[in-house]
C-alpha cells in the first residue's frame, strides 16, 4: 500500500547537500560535488570518482515532466530508501544565490 507524497519544507545545509547529491537526467545520473557523468541513479553508493558518499537525491525531470513528479518520486522512493529526495528547482535557485552571494559579497 503506497503513501501519500505530500512536498515538505525543511531546512538543509546547502553545502552539505550539495557534497553528498545525485542529480538524474534521463538514463544516468550525475555527481553534485564533482560533476561525475554516467552514474546509476538506481544503485550507486559513493561517487567512483570523488568518493562522496550520496544521501541526497534530485531529479532534471521533476521541471522538465511536473505531470510525472509523484511517480518519479515514488519510483526512486522504492529504489532508494537511502536517499532523500529534494526538489530540483529549489536546489538550484539555492545555489544560484550562494554563487551570487560568493560572487558579490
Ligand atoms: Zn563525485
Amino acid at each position: 500500500m503506497g503513501g501519500l507524497f505530500l512536498r515538505t519544507y525543511r531546512e538543509y545545509d546547502l553545502e552539505d547537500v550539495q557534497k553528498h547529491l545525485l542529480i538524474m537526467g534521463d538514463l544516468t545520473a550525475d555527481c553534485a560535488s564533482c560533476r561525475n557523468l554516467g552514474l546509476d541513479a538506481g544503485s550507486v553508493k559513493n561517487c567512483p570518482q570523488c568518493g562522496t558518499n550520496f544521501k541526497y537525491l534530485t531529479s532534471r525531470r521533476l521541471d522538465q515532466h511536473p505531470g510525472e513528479r509523484f511517480q518519479l518520486v515514488q519510483r526512486m522512493r522504492e529504489k532508494r530508501p537511502d536517499l532523500i529526495f529534494i526538489d530540483y528547482s529549489d536546489y538550484m535557485k539555492s545555489i544560484g544565490q550562494k554563487k551570487a552571494r560568493d560572487f558579490f559579497g
